[in-house]
């Protein structure tokens, strides 16, 4: 690994690195460029995934700061929040998660593995925001507990790491396989991933361009400023004198259909595409829509031929199964 995270605490608890593969019936389908998918949905720990990056670094500091629980908050098919129950019991931390919504009549998708993880599920209706995070994390500490709170999707300083890192492991497969790639996709929703590859990209010298899909809004907002200020901060904890700026983070809004988690035609083309073609499956959320925009872009001529192509594949395949029916009705290619 790069000398950059030498001094940085980080549990070891992922199968890397993830494979690299190449998309070949699927861009010769297309007509397109050549297609790469990182295949980050077989992180392997508790079904995989990109959010378990950021919690080898997360929970690093935990673990440094000598805290014995996390505490973190989600929705209740929450990527996230599975992947900390998970990495929290394989590191032998408890795992607090507050969660919005009431308690369903019975578990599927993620939260039946928070609970097959031993996480704690903390109900707190319509507060989505983590408002509750504070009481709950005073209520621990009342009770003899050290919490350790992990920021929402994993996304501070410090879980961008996890991605910096992920672009050293993906800079050895590309010179291995003798390929360069001239632009990195990757669903873009709490920053984390977006702004932890853009400085990877930075640190391993890569001339590629890396583009967030907007997955969970619609525009041009404070994004874009967040990314840079994530990426700053990371820069700065591993000694990166770089700048970055707004301009810096390239986002595409164009994708985000009838808005969060609605799983359109575009998503749906996607997924059966990739499963007919390449026998892969890609969640309806992030990684559907991200493809589906991919594709989009590729039909409207954005690549040239010659060009290499990248989605990061970040997981959430559960969702798979938690939403059947909306992804086998209607239009079917
Ligand atoms: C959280 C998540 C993302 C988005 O990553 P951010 O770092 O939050 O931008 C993408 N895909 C899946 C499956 C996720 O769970």
């Amino acid at each position: 690994m790069n000398n950059y995270f030498k001094e940085i605490p980080k549990v070891n608890i992922l199968n890397l690195p993830t494979p690299l593969v190449e998309l070949k019936r699927l861009s010769s389908y297309l007509g397109g460029p050549h297609i790469y998918l990182k295949r980050d949905d077989m992180t392997g720990l508790g079904l995989g995934g990109n959010k378990t990056r950021k919690l080898e670094f997360l929970l690093g500091d935990a673990l440094k700061l000598g805290c014995d629980s996390v505490i973190m908050y989600g929705d209740v098919q929450s990527n996230c929040c599975r992947q900390a129950a998970a990495a929290a019991a394989a590191v032998g931390l408890k795992c607090h998660l507050v969660i919005s919504g009431a308690k369903p009549d019975y578990a599927e998708g993620n939260l039946l593995l928070d609970y097959i993880f031993g996480a704690e599920i903390h109900w707190c209706g319509k507060y989505e925001k983590g408002e509750k995070v504070p009481e709950i994390a005073e209520k621990l500490k009342k009770s003899g507990l050290n919490p350790y709170i992990i920021p929402y999707g994993g996304s501070n300083y410090i879980g961008v790491l996890g991605f910096a890192t992920a672009i050293c492991e993906i800079n050895e497969q590309i010179n291995n396989q003798n390929i360069n790639i001239d632009y990195i996709i990757t669903p873009s929703s709490s920053g984390g991933t977006h702004a932890g590859i853009a400085l990877g990209v930075d640190i391993c010298g890569l001339s590629s361009k890396v583009i967030g899909i907007g997955i969970d809004r619609n525009g041009p907002s404070e994004y874009e400023s967040d990314l840079a200020e994530l990426a700053n901060k990371a820069a700065a904890k591993v000694g990166l004198s770089k700048k970055y700026y707004p301009k810096d983070f390239i986002m595409n809004y164009d994708y985000f259909g009838e808005g969060y988690g609605v799983i359109g035609d575009l998503e749906k083309e996607a997924m059966y595409l990739v499963g007919q073609y390449e026998g892969i499956l890609l969640d309806p959320v992030y990684n559907g829509r991200a493809m589906g925009a991919l594709i989009d872009l590729i039909k409207k001529n954005k690549f040239n031929k010659d060009e290499s192509v990248l989605l990061w594949h970040t997981g959430g395949i559960q969702a798979v199964f938690t939403r059947s029916k909306e992804i086998f009705c209607g239009k079917i290619v």
